[in-house]
């Protein structure tokens, strides 16, 4: 497969955009490096690169593209934003809606607040959980991703850790210092922690079903013993949602069936993104009245946007929950993902070659190990060259995969039977070419 263009492009690109890319986890850098793919058009499971040559998507952008590509109605509702006027600087009847639907599926969120994007949201909950508390630290989980504000890029999850920048640069000591890492799924550390720092702690922060090293369930117990810890700690839990949330059904993890007592699991906070949007930029937070209370303009803790609750995103957002909500659509994203993983597991267990895959309905990630990814550690134990000569193999059979060993593969509602069959094909020929 050539990419004459994407490498031209490339080089243009790096004259003018910081590493040729405006986010580093969309660089080669982790699978080898090189020039990225450029792409120009997407259409359902499927989009096209300036070279026009054409790949089956489960990268989905990171997670977003849970409809396909230029889903009819999503693009309806962003044609009809446009011809509307896209930004008025004040409220929209649309952003009522769309809070609606996100208290209904998420009960815990008594009241919401939109942002533009993830980091947003998961910043701004710790701005609510320490003017609430009156504490500093945060206590979260390592290769948990949060976004890239400050408090949280540390010990960060996939962009970050791929990229070998475990701490980012720029980040002030003292900051840093307010930021307390324990192991994810393995209560020891988080009963430490707070042991030693409960009193100046505000918030345990989650991804409560894990995205960002592999897809990681939490073991049974950890989320009912981490509420139940941290509460006794007068603390608060944030849930960061923002890859979990209708990702694996019509609401989010904290009510998710692989849950059964979901008061016990029930966090004050939740940080929403991604799918919230249908593809447009878009976060939200979310969680007790008593909680988002603090926040201007009712209370004292400060957070604005010009661009929050803008219509395209909103309108967006609400094309997509529509979908979403039509009957049978996690159960085929589930039946198809099924059909890919024993596939693909058949086949590297033919070609002796050790493959992990951990699945959550339609989403699940592959790691070159032959032990189980339960948490970090063990997802760093993975082989990542091996994913690298994996991933390229696939993308020059026209499967694109995300570009790191610790990121997912997303089934949209757009992927059919042909797209399993096809990336089952190619992960064999691929599978039999690593073995050779
Ligand atoms: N939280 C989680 C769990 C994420 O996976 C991400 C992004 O991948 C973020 C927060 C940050 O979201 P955004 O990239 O929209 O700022």
């Amino acid at each position: 497969m050539q990419r004459i263009r994407s490498a031209q492009l490339y080089e243009e690109a790096q004259q003018h955009i910081v590493g040729g890319v405006n986010s580093p986890s969309r660089s080669f850098k982790a699978v080898g490096g090189g020039a990225p793919v450029f792409m120009k058009k997407g259409q359902g499971a499927r989009f096209w690169d300036v070279d026009d040559n054409q790949y089956i998507d489960y990268l989905a952008a990171f997670g977003p593209i849970i409809t396909g590509h230029a889903h009819p109605k999503i693009t309806e509702a962003i044609v009809r934003a446009a011809h509307d006027g896209t930004l008025y600087g004040t409220a929209t009847e649309h952003e009522i809606r769309l809070a609606e639907q996100l208290k209904a599926a998420i009960p815990s969120m008594d009241k919401v607040r939109f942002v533009n994007s993830g980091t947003e949201a998961v910043m701004t909950t710790i701005r609510v959980a320490r003017a609430f508390t009156g504490r500093n630290k945060i206590i979260k989980f390592a290769g948990c991703y949060h976004g890239h504000a400050d408090l949280v890029l540390v010990a960060a999850g996939s962009g970050p850790s791929t990229l070998g920048i475990p701490d980012s640069a720029g980040i002030p000591p003292s900051i840093a210092s307010e930021v307390i890492t324990v192991p994810f799924n393995e209560l020891d550390g988080l009963r430490l922690a707070l042991e030693r720092w409960g009193d100046q702690v505000a918030a345990v922060m989650v991804e409560p079903i894990v995205g960002n090293f592999g897809m990681v369930m939490p073991k049974p117990g950890f989320l009912e013993a981490l509420c139940k810890m941290t509460r006794e700690a007068g603390a608060l839990v944030i849930y960061d949602e923002v890859i979990s949330a209708f990702r694996f059904h019509y609401g989010s993890s904290q009510t998710f069936s692989a849950f059964p007592d979901q008061d016990a699991i029930r966090p004050d906070l939740t940080a929403l993104g991604k799918i919230i949007g249908g593809g447009l930029p878009i976060g939200a937070y979310g969680g007790r009245a008593d909680l988002m209370a603090m926040i201007a303009p009712l209370g004292p803790a400060y957070q604005a946007g010009t661009m929050a609750g803008n219509p395209a995103s909103v309108l967006a957002g609400l094309a997509c929950l529509e979908v979403l909500r039509e009957p049978g659509v996690y159960t085929r994203m589930e039946a198809m993902a099924t059909r890919l993983c024993e596939g693909l597991q058949a086949s590297a267990d033919k070609h002796g070659i050790p493959l992990t895959i951990n699945r959550i309905v339609g989403a699940f990630s592959t790691h070159f190990c032959d032990h189980p990814v339960t948490n970090y550690e063990e997802a760093q134990g993975s082989d990542g060259e091996q994913f690298a000569h994996f991933f390229r193999l696939m993308l020059d059979r026209g499967i694109y995969l995300a570009p790191s060993k610790y990121e997912a593969w997303f089934l949209t509602t757009a992927h059919t039977d042909a797209d399993i069959e096809e990336t089952v094909a190619a992960a064999d020929a691929s599978f039999q070419e690593m073995a050779a």
